[in-house]
């Protein structure tokens, strides 16, 4: 027996002496910029937008590398090498310099490997010709961007050109969402989970639950929980496979939260719109109830993107560009309507233009629309350009008849415009709960 025992000596040292040489090679080839997560919970999605599913959630406080930027939507990495997007309003900027990548290219077909192991699932492959956006490089390994994920690549395999992406700084760093304590105790696993040793997908395994199984967390790890199972076992286990129902933790994170809204004041400048018949013009009135609406969605954490926010002339034809360029998730456009002669109409009316694209979205909104004192004159087809030339989900809100004397005490007055606002953030927060985004 301690004849055994002395000849493991020289296997620890060849190994430590292997760790020791991997460590000095490891090259990091992007200079990353860290973020911190302002909301309380924040979802972590497969892709750049709200219609991407939720691969995991990080808690307020933790701190992500920032890999890309993509329509608002930072690429960050998460433990154990995963790679995830978040809300780039919903977090804080940690650095203000800009981030590169060196851009790798591939001269033979190459293997796109999920670990950095030759018997790891193969994800894809690199033809040549093709580049790739290098993460860093570990050992014999590279790690680059691939497919929404990160991925493994072997290093002579490929050449590493002098050729940097800059990763351009965020425009806005909006920040939201109070602090939720985590006081939830008990969870339920989603899906077969994993129970291991440490907080990190490549962690060996204690044990293994099944689907619906009740655990205890002891403690937060990060993105991972520190549980006892039912039989005493403990280990760590992702949080995104757990459901915690009812606690703050798994409300906090809302789709409305994550969503990029444009807001469109009509008319504006030289255009005054229609008029009361005491002379007030429509584009005073669709400002003010846009500013209205655009606190109320910013205070559930909504990244809010006005076409217009003074009284300046802006064309038609940009406003559905400024949803297509940010890939609003809902486009809003206000006005009041009025007839050839006044007091004869009274009423709000939600139009669409797209069946497909646009009538969920008013259909949401005009039914949310309850306690405002007026006719709900329901929803309509309608075709205003700013709706049928637009490739986001669009409804142009007709809120009242200005050139009639009743709606315009109220159209003018500032509890009207809060009651559509309020009542427009509970029509998205239902619309974006029931998964109707792109
Ligand atoms: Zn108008």
């Amino acid at each position: 027996m301690r004849f055994k025992q002395l000849k493991k000596w020289p296997l620890i040292v060849l190994f430590s002496l292997l760790v020791a040489i991997s460590a000095a090679t490891t090259t990091v080839l992007a200079n990353n910029q860290t973020l911190t997560v302002r909301a309380s919970v924040l979802n972590v999605r497969l892709g750049p937008g709200l219609g991407y599913s939720v691969m995991g959630q990080v808690q307020n406080g933790t701190q992500l590398t920032v890999i890309d930027k993509e329509n608002s939507w930072y690429q960050v990495r998460l433990a154990g090498n995963r790679i995830g997007w978040v809300a780039s309003w919903l977090v804080d900027q940690n650095e203000a310099t800009t981030t590169t990548a060196r851009v790798a290219t591939v001269a033979g077909q190459v293997n796109v490997r999920q670990y950095a192991t030759t018997t790891s699932k193969v994800l894809g492959t690199l033809e040549p010709g093709d580049s790739a956006k290098v993460i860093y490089q570990e050992g014999d390994w590279t790690e680059i961007a691939y497919q929404n994920t990160a991925a493994w690549v072997y290093t002579k395999l490929i050449n590493i050109t002098n050729q940097t992406v800059t990763l351009e700084a965020p425009k806005q760093s909006a920040a939201v969402a109070t602090k939720a304590a985590v006081t939830v105790v008990k969870a339920t696993t989603t899906t077969a989970a994993n129970v291991r040793e440490a907080a990190g997908i490549n962690a060996p395994i204690v044990t293994r639950l099944t689907k619906g199984q009740s655990v205890t967390i002891l403690k937060q790890s990060g993105e991972w929980y520190y549980v006892q199972t039912a039989t005493g076992k403990k280990g760590y286990i992702a949080s995104w496979i757990l459901s915690m129902p009812g606690s703050a933790t798994a409300k906090a994170a809302t789709s409305l939260s994550e969503a990029t809204i444009v807001l469109d004041p009509g008319h504006g400048g030289t255009d005054s719109g229609a008029q009361s018949t005491s002379g007030g013009s429509e584009k005073t009135y669709t400002l003010a109830l846009a500013n209205k609406v655009g606190a109320a969605l910013k205070a559930q954490g909504v990244n809010v993107i006005y076409t217009r926010s003074d009284d300046s002339f802006v064309d038609l034809a940009p406003r559905p560009a400024v949803a297509e360029k940010v890939h609003a998730d809902a486009f809003i456009s206000f006005h009041f309507d009025s007839t050839p002669n006044a007091n004869t109409a009274s009423g709000f009316t939600t139009y669409y233009y797209s069946v497909k694209k646009d009538k969920t979205l008013a259909t949401y909104l005009n039914k949310s629309f309850t306690g405002l004192g007026l006719t709900n004159r329901g929803v309509e087809f309608g075709d205003f350009e700013v709706i049928r030339e637009n490739t986001q989900p669009a409804v142009l809100l007709e809120m009242g008849y200005i050139n009639d004397d009743s709606d315009y005490a109220k159209i003018k007055s500032a509890a009207y415009q809060q009651q559509i606002a309020s009542d427009i953030v509970s029509g998205l927060t239902s619309y974006f709960k029931a998964g109707n985004h792109q």
